[in-house]
């Protein structure tokens, strides 16, 4: 049995820990909405693919512009790169991401009949697409259960005491372990939300946070991870 050293020393059940953390991520966070601004699974993985060290925010900017030019797969593999960089310029990585764009969207038309595949391996073959950003798409596009876990999600588990924060596989190993199936798609949006709203850069002040001011174990309380 998973047992779980609390900040006031009491130990828990990891699954109880994990039930009463979901249900306050419930009250915070009732109906998290997706971030990324989209029309279907292809401009939600071109979305997703723009994310990655930029902030949504940053990234619903330029999809309007980008997905007016190319809104499917067949027309973004017919666009130079040089024109999906110009379109994308304001986001990270701008130019590895531009020649990603166009090379996954050639891989649809090529191997997909121009359709995002519902898989996790045929995802994952796609240039710039990993295992995070496939599980994004495989839970939020098709409804396939799958734990995205990002720097939030990694640091808030291993700070909530439901992994050992060694490394992600071993944090989305665990919280599928801990939340039952038909939470994840939710689970990784709320946990997201939680982050950006009470973890700033620097410094922790767990007291005051609702939840890490009584599910993180003790010894991490006062220091940061
Ligand atoms: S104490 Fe605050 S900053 Fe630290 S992990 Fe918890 S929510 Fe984030």
């Amino acid at each position: 049995m998973a047992l779980a050293r609390t900040a006031c020393g009491g130990v828990v059940k990891k699954a109880d820990k994990a039930k009463k953390i979901g249900a306050l991520l419930d009250e915070l966070y009732p109906l998290p909405a997706i971030p990324l601004d989209h029309q279907d699974p292809f401009t939600f993985l071109c979305a997703v693919l723009l994310s990655a060290q930029t902030t949504d925010k940053k990234v619903n900017q330029v999809t309007p512009a980008l997905f007016a030019r190319a809104p499917t797969p067949a027309a973004m593999a017919a666009l130079e790169v040089a024109e999906i960089q110009a379109l994308i310029r304001e986001v990270g990585l701008a130019p590895t991401k531009a020649k990603h764009l166009r090379e996954m969207a050639r891989l649809l038309v090529e191997r997909h009949e121009g359709e995002v595949p519902a898989s996790f391996e045929a995802l994952e073959a796609l240039p710039g697409v990993g295992h995070k950003t496939a599980s994004v798409v495989m839970v939020q596009a098709f409804g396939v259960p799958a734990f995205p876990v990002d720097t939030h999600i990694h640091r808030l588990a291993q700070r909530w005491g439901l992994s050992d924060g060694s490394n992600v596989e071993r944090t989305e190993a665990d919280l599928k372990k801990h939340f039952p199936v038909d939470e994840w798609h939710r689970r990784h949006l709320q946990i997201i939300y939680f982050g950006r709203e009470h973890c700033p850069a620097r410094g922790h002040e767990a007291e005051r946070c609702p939840i890490c001011s009584w599910a993180a174990p003790s010894r991490k309380r006062t220091r940061g991870l």
